[in-house]
Order: C-alpha cells, then structure tokens, then sequence
C-alpha cells in the first residue's frame, strides 16, 4: 500500500506515514485530508495521500549524510556533464582536489568515467564541461525520499508541496 505524505500545519512535509495512521488521523480530527487517490478506503471515504496537522509540531533539524550513495541518488544516477545514465559511475570534485576543491554537496558529482578524466585537473568552465545542473545540499532527508518517490513516477501529486522538485 503508498505512503501518506504528512505536513506540518504550516504546510511542511513532515513525514511519510502509512494510510492506516493517515485515516486515524483524520477521523479523529487531527489532520485535514489535501489529495486522496482515485481508489476508495470505505465509499465515503476516498485513500488519502497528503494530509495537513492541525497542530503544529517543532521538528529538529536532521542532517543527511554526504555519501557517495546519496550523492549519486541526488544526481538521480546521472552523469552531470555529459547525461549518462548507468552504475558506471564515479564522484568528481567540480573544483579539483588539488586546487583545494572540498568533499561538500555543491562540490561533488556524477561523472562516467570518461568524463571524470577528461575533465582531469580543470574546472568545468577550463574543461568548457558544464554542468547539467548546480550541486547542492538537499533540503532534508524527507526531501530526498519524496524526491525518490516522484522521480519514480509515483506520487506526482507530492511534487507542489517538496522545495525544490
Ligand atoms: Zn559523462
């Protein structure tokens, strides 16, 4: 069964949670349903899929670990110079190593192999390599899950709610 998508009251996902809690939310009171899906739970009631606290809820703010996974995740498998798509892949400092490029999210990409090494000691612009879309840090952890679940062609209806998709 999908995941519910679950904002703060102040329209923030929050969450993802399963429809069985989503409804119990709902019924008693505790949250609004936004989307459902076509599919019935009861004839009255229709399979949520985003639902909105009533209440509002103080969340920490947790980090996500820049790992080589997560990174190839975030460039969604992707070479960012020349768009190959495959397991082939590897990491590479946009600003090198050697000139004092870091291990940072805006600092690290998706590259083939073929690219990695062309590109070899220079920056993109050097390399006249651009970059198919600017490395940064995600939003969160939730973010890259609802990313995760868009991309995949699975609930669309997420997107308007995640910064940045
Ligand atoms: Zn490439």
């Amino acid at each position: 069964m999908s995941k519910v998508l679950v904002l703060n009251a102040s329209y923030e996902p929050l969450n993802l949670t399963s429809w069985r809690r989503a409804v119990i939310l709902i019924l008693k009171g505790k949250a609004e349903q936004l989307e459902y899906s076509e599919k019935l739970l009861y004839t009255e009631l229709p399979l949520p899929t985003v639902i909105r606290l009533r209440y509002y809820v103080r969340v920490p703010y947790k980090e996500i670990p820049l790992t080589r996974r997560n990174i190839l995740e975030r460039d969604d498998h992707t070479c960012q110079y020349c768009a190959y798509r495959g397991d082939n892949l590897t990491l590479d400092h946009v600003v090198p190593r050697s000139r004092g490029g870091r291990e940072t999210w805006d600092n690290l990409v998706a590259a083939c192999v073929r690219c990695n090494v062309n590109k070899g000691n220079r920056t993109p612009e050097e390399a006249k390599m651009p970059l198919r879309s600017l490395p940064r840090r995600p939003y969160s952890s939730l973010h890259f899950e609802i990313a995760r679940y868009v991309k995949s062609g699975r609930n669309q209806e997420w997107k308007k709610y995640a910064i940045g998709l």
